[in-house]
This record gives C-alpha cells, structure tokens and sequence, in this order.
C-alpha cells in the first residue's frame, strides 16, 4: 500500500479546509471499506492524504424533522438503517434496500454517504489493470469478461456500472443530498448527485461531488398516503454481493390508479438509470397483474449490451415485472 497522511479534523469546516489545501491528492475517509481497497490495490486516483471525518460530530443520526421527513447523516452505518424502525416504518422499501447491500459484517463498518459516492467494482479495476479508468488507453471491460458489473445500456471510455443500491431506492424516494463547501452549504437531488461518469477536477468520477466538498446529509421527503415502492435485486453470489440488476419501483396509487411512478433500475448503466418511457406508460393505469406483464415492452429500448451481459437486461425487465406483480397483490 502507498505511504498516505492522515488528517482527524473535528469540524467540517476544518475538514473542508484540509481537502482544499492538497486538493485531488486529498479523499474522505469515513467507513473505509471501500478506499482502503483503492488503496491496497493502488488504484491511481486512490488519494494520498486521508481527511478521517469520523471524528466530526453530529454527521451520525436517523431523525425524523419537523415535516414528517427524514433526515439520515451521511456517517450513519448501513447497519443502522437497517435496524430502523423510523425508516421501516416510514419507508419499508430503502430498508429493504439497505439489507441487499454486501454482507452483515461489511453494512456494520459501511456509511452512507460511502455507499452513494462508491467507486465502480470493475474487476479490472479493482485488480490494479491500467485501464482507460485507471490512467491507460483501453478499456478491458469493453473486450474481456462483462458478465457482471459492466454496463448493457452503453457507455463512453468506461463500461463499469454505478454500483450502490441506495441510490436508485433514494431516488425513487425523491429524496434530496446536501455537501458542505468551502461557499456554504449545497442541495441536489440524489439523481443530480450521480450522474455518471464525468470528469469533475480531472478525476473521472460517477458522482459530481467536487475535491474540498463533504456530503453531509440525506433528506427524504414525508410518505405520502397511497404511496407504494419496491425493491428488487438479482446478484451473481446470493448472500453478497454487487447488483447484476436491480429495480426500485414507486407508485403513487389513488385506489389502484397509478397517479405517478419512479422507475430506477440498478446495476446495469453507469449510473442509477431511472427509465422515464416506463414511469409515462404507467401513469393513469390500473396497477395490476396484466399490466405488470406489459410494462416491460416499454423498457430499456435503447439497450446496447456487451458480449456477454445481455442477460442483464432481461434480469431488469423481470424485476420490473415481479416488483409491479409483488403491489398489485399488496
Ligand atoms: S470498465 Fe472502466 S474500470 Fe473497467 S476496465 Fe474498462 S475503463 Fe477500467
């Protein structure tokens, strides 16, 4: 592993100043579980100096605010959202979510706000391969074994797949994230959060949080009566492990009228690929079995997979169609 610094600011403010001095030399480090992968394999954006937040305060909570909403700091562990009865009650679905993600032991060290700003898992990648993502010219993905974590709806330089499973189940949610920066503090929606891939200070990153900024908080709009969600998941390894395709679904139901719809599918694109032609053909439907059964035909119709992952979008399309089935019979 690489000689690195670490830093232990109790403040976010002097966290902020920390990352803006060694600029992308710097990272945040709060669960670790996936930077000190980064680092063993000396990937080559993998930071020099550590700025550890663990220490700042008040960025560790699941609360419920003024609204009816709820707001998560990004330092909460996984395993505490899981454990939640706030979030089980209130949104059943991002809990359900949460418990897919890796293995018991990993969600007790992950955050978050690590989750959300993951790196991608290529194998590649993580394997130390001087690939178009790791400072070479090619992309193995592209050529090699793209069973499972490369992308079958396209991509640029880079096939890998946004890998994190809160966030299409944050997005369905509409919720919201806010970074602190050196200006104040900022909102996006999660959608706007991850993006995919983009060159943001000249590193290539699937999410748009910049060198000196610090994700800080999820906010989750209140649950609205009639609303209805699911998730979905298909992994190569049962008990743990990355999506080869997920859905999360949310339905605004009137009765069993479908008033509006997220649709997001995971593990598939190289970013949480919310399919807006499905949401516009459910809209105003009776949600039922029959119509679970046609919504697929209006999915993924710009697929372009790999040699070997086109399985993947027939994965999507039927988590779409049981995750539709599983609310009908609800
Ligand atoms: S998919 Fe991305 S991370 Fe994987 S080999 Fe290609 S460029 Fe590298």
């Amino acid at each position: 592993m690489k000689k690195i610094s670490v830093y232990r600011p109790t403040t976010i403010e002097e966290a902020i100043q920390i990352l803006s001095l060694h600029g992308t030399e710097a990272g945040v480090y709060a669960g670790g579980t996936d930077l000190l992968i980064r680092l063993k394999n000396r990937l080559k954006q993998a930071p020099t100096y550590l700025v550890d937040i663990k220490k700042i305060n008040n960025l560790r909570y699941i609360k419920e605010d003024a609204q009816g909403g709820v707001r998560i700091g990004a330092l909460t562990k996984l395993a505490e959202m899981a454990e939640s009865d706030l979030l089980a009650r209130k949104y059943p679905m991002l809990v359900q979510a949460v418990k897919m993600i890796s293995s018991p032991e990993l969600r007790n060290a992950s955050t978050l706000g690590g989750d959300l700003l993951q790196e991608v898992w290529c194998q590649y990648l993580r394997g130390g391969y001087s690939c178009w993502r790791n400072g070479g010219y090619i992309c193995y993905g592209a050529i090699g074994d793209n069973s499972y974590y490369h992308s079958a709806m396209g991509g640029r330089l880079c096939y890998a797949v946004y890998p994190g499973d809160a966030a299409p189940a944050l997005i369905t949610l509409d919720a919201k994230v806010k970074l602190a920066t050196p200006s104040g503090m900022k909102e996006l929606t999660v959608e706007q959060l991850v993006p995919g891939d983009m060159m943001v200070d000249g590193r290539i990153q699937s999410h748009v949080v910049r060198f000196n900024e610090i994700l800080t908080e999820v906010v989750i709009p209140p649950p609205r009566p009639g609303f209805r969600a699911s998730f979905e998941k298909l992994r190569p390894r049962g008990v743990w492990d990355f999506a080869m395709a997920s859905t999360a679904l949310g339905l605004q139901l009137r009765d069993k009228t479908i008033e509006d719809a997220r649709v997001v599918f995971g593990g598939i694109s190289g970013k949480p690929f919310r399919e807006r032609s499905v949401e516009e053909f459910l809209k105003g439907k009776t949600l039922s079995a029959e119509l679970a059964g046609q919504a697929p035909s209006q999915a993924l119709r710009d697929a372009a997979p790999l040699k070997y992952n086109a399985t993947k979008i027939d994965m999507a399309k039927g988590l779409l169609t049981s995750g539709l089935e599983k609310l009908a019979a609800s």
